[in-house]
């Protein structure tokens, strides 16, 4: 049975007050919650930590190297320092902004991992790739080359995010969805085995609200989710959550 996973990705967003959420969370959780992650930003990690009560807390990126000059970076020793034990590695934004390939997104989840954190590897095509039909050659070369050699379900999370849904309101239909996560086992399996590629939790992201998100959770090979802007509040995250009870 695989973990189902939510998990909120709160991006830039959020001061001291918005930790308050996590307690709105947690009065909210259903009877048999699902793991529920919050990834705040990186000044919000501590308090998150003492503060969250049955949700996980993660970080949003990590450095590869464990210290040194590396003015402004975060390490993954430092994170679990934190309490936190999950890490978002190589969501499309910072493979944006920061021009981080799939070598340095890999490095980053091997920290992770030799941090005692868990990673969640994210994964997802542009709209020109999924227009011209390369959508499960480009998620085949990022798993091949993001993904450490050695994984397992307790260390390793794969977030499959369309760049093209992520903030944009727009999602893949079902058929899509599945497509794309029905090949990201069969890849999972053949490189890792049966046993490994079958056990991990695979997150569809990409403008997941209240309102689709049972529908997403329906399709097979669907884990859970990572969620962006309706994670921010307890009352979109908590219908999500339900949803995947
Ligand atoms: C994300 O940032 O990972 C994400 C999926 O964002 P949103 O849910 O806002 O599309």
């Amino acid at each position: 049975m695989r973990q189902k996973i939510a998990a909120g990705n709160w991006k830039m967003n959020g001061t001291a007050p918005a930790l308050t959420e996590l307690d709105a969370l947690a009065a909210g959780l259903p009877a048999t919650p699902p793991l529920v992650i919050v990834c705040p930003p990186a000044p919000l990690l501590i308090p998150a930590v003492d503060r969250a009560s049955g949700i996980a807390i993660g970080a949003q990126d990590c450095h590869t190297a464990p210290s040194g000059a590396h003015t402004g970076d975060i390490s993954a020793p430092m994170i679990a320092d934190t309490g936190a034990s999950f890490v978002i590695v190589g969501h499309s934004e910072r493979r944006e902004d920061h021009g981080e390939t799939d070598a340095a997104v890999r490095a980053k989840a091997e920290a992770a991992q030799a941090a005692g954190l868990c990673p969640i590897v994210c994964i997802g095509e542009s709209l020109s790739q999924r227009e011209t039909g390369e959508t499960l050659h480009v998620i085949g070369a990022q798993l091949a080359a993001s993904l450490p050699e050695t994984i397992s379900a307790e260390n390793t999370v794969v977030a499959y995010e369309p760049i093209w849904a992520i903030g944009t309101g727009k999602v893949p239909s079902v058929a899509q969805i599945a497509e794309v996560h029905d090949f990201i086992r069969a890849e999972l399996e053949n490189r890792y085995g049966p046993d490994v590629g079958a056990a991990v939790s695979l997150l569809y992201g990409g403008s997941v609200k209240p309102d689709n998100a049972a529908a997403i959770f329906e399709v097979d090979n669907v884990d859970g989710a990572l969620v962006g802007g309706a994670s921010l509040k307890a009352g979109d995250f908590l219908p999500i959550i339900a949803a995947l009870a």
